[in-house]
């Protein structure tokens, strides 16, 4: 008999659990579709004068048996889900997340050559523009093994401002000047906003450097042209950081934008940087953009390059950069880094004949 009655009363707890549920469901629909119109009418998704009117209400109407303090901390169990659900809702994913979209971006620079398309790519060339004829011999180096994408910097952002700062302008029209005669794409670094327009008539990719990385008008600028962007990591800058500086360009509809992992600051003194190799397998999972690796700037030593540049391609990455100098020991900046010509066919060799490449 006791037992029996002990089913009937349990039988009516799960009825009614059911029905506080269907109740429940119910509730969270039209909070759902207030969520929507607070969204339409631009209004903050949390109301804490209502959530405590509700609340009061609430305990004015409660005869027990719960305590009132029960009745406020259950009510706002189910507020806070209700504005998780309304939070839930309005979450929207970077332009540059895979989560917004699942196809590799291709970045196409012309003539055939594309970076993200599943066959790597190398890119090579001075730290700086020197000269036309420091620019024409690396030219002709690359051209010679087959390289499609040199690079080398016009305008240097330099630790020091006593530092070689590069050619500007002039630089520009050097690389545009030797490209056009060996029929390579060029990438260079811009440093200021008012360049960038300029940029595009000279070269064939903008880099903007790991110090700008959170330069917003100039990631704005480079946003507003339809050239290719090469983004670096910051020195200190997370990879969320990293994604959201990419956001900028291509929110305002520069989609060609390309990441490229340089190394970031950490306590080791072994390398210049510390390349963060894993960011190239997060940066591909998270993100639809090429990934690249600078295997240059993120070590700083010429003896662990290749190793490196194929950590890179075995993570994922879309390609390598890597600086090349006709006398290195001469080169007005990052003269300790660069590769010679003979250098650069070892690296070449060692890494193209990897199988990775
Ligand atoms: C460069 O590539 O020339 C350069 C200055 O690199 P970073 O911005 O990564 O230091
Ligand atoms: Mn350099």
């Amino acid at each position: 008999m006791a037992q029996g009655n002990l089913d009937t009363l349990r039988e009516r707890l799960d009825t009614i659990n059911g029905q506080l549920l269907e109740l429940l469901s119910e509730r969270a629909e039209i909070v759902q579709e207030i969520g929507l119109e607070k969204e339409r009418q631009g209004v903050p998704k949390f109301d804490p004068v209502r959530e405590k009117k509700m609340l009061d209400e609430l305990v004015a109407l409660n005869k027990g048996p719960f305590s009132h303090e029960t009745v406020r901390h259950l009510f706002k169990q189910i507020f806070k889900a209700s504005l998780n659900l309304q939070e839930e809702g309005q979450k929207k994913h970077l332009l540059v997340s895979r989560k917004n979209k699942r196809e590799d971006t291709i970045v196409t620079l012309g003539d055939g050559i594309s970076i993200g398309n599943g066959k790597p790519v190398m890119i090579a060339g001075p730290c700086s523009v020197e000269s036309y004829e420091q620019v024409r011999q690396v030219a002709a180096v690359l051209k010679e093994a087959g390289v499609t994408v040199m690079r080398g910097g016009a305008f240097k952002p330099r630790t020091s401002p006593y530092d070689f700062q590069g050619l500007g302008i002039e630089g520009l029209k050097i690389l545009k000047e030797v490209a056009s005669e060996f029929g390579l794409k060029t990438i260079s670094e811009i440093v200021d906003p008012a360049h960038i327009e300029i940029a595009c008539d000279y070269i064939d990719v903008i880099q903007i450097g790991a110090r700008n990385m959170q330069n917003f008008e100039l990631l704005k600028a480079a946003g507003d042209v339809r050239v290719p962007v090469l983004l670096k990591r910051g020195l200190a800058a997370t990879l969320d950081e990293f994604l959201n500086a990419a956001e900028y360009i291509v929110s305002r509809g520069n989609t060609q934008v390309m990441l490229i992992e340089r190394g970031i600051r950490t306590y080791e003194k072994a390398t210049r940087n510390t390349l963060d190799i894993s960011a190239v397998p997060i940066l591909k999972q998270e993100s639809h953009l090429p990934v690249l690796v600078d295997v240059t700037h993120s070590t700083g030593r010429k003896d662990i390059l290749a190793p490196c540049a194929k950590a890179a391609l075995a993570a994922g990455a879309d390609g390598v950069m890597v600086e090349v100098h006709p006398d290195p020991a001469t080169a007005l900046s990052d003269a300790a880094q660069q590769l010679n010509f003979e250098e650069f066919a070892q690296f070449y060799k060692t890494v193209t004949e990897s199988g990775l490449f």
